[in-house]
């Protein structure tokens, strides 16, 4: 199994969509609990680190990459 990377801006999906139908999350704030917020309705919500590893699917785009770009 791959190990998953992610950070803080990164635009994650996750095994299930969230109620609003939307599946794509924000990553807005990290630590021992990670924030995400619902692209789609900007619901946010505060999940445990395992717990958020155990949901991800895939991150859909790196923070990173973009502002590798822009700078
Ligand atoms: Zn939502």
């Amino acid at each position: 199994m791959e190990k998953k990377q992610y950070q803080l801006g990164d635009i994650v999906q996750m095994k299930k969509p969230h109620p609003c139908g939307t599946n794509e999350m924000e990553i807005i704030r990290m630590g021992m609990d990670i924030r995400i917020k619902c692209v789609g309705c900007k619901h946010s919500v505060l999940v445990p680190r395992t717990k958020f590893e155990s949901k991800l699917k895939k991150v859909l785009r790196s923070n990173a990459e973009a502002t590798e770009e822009t700078s």
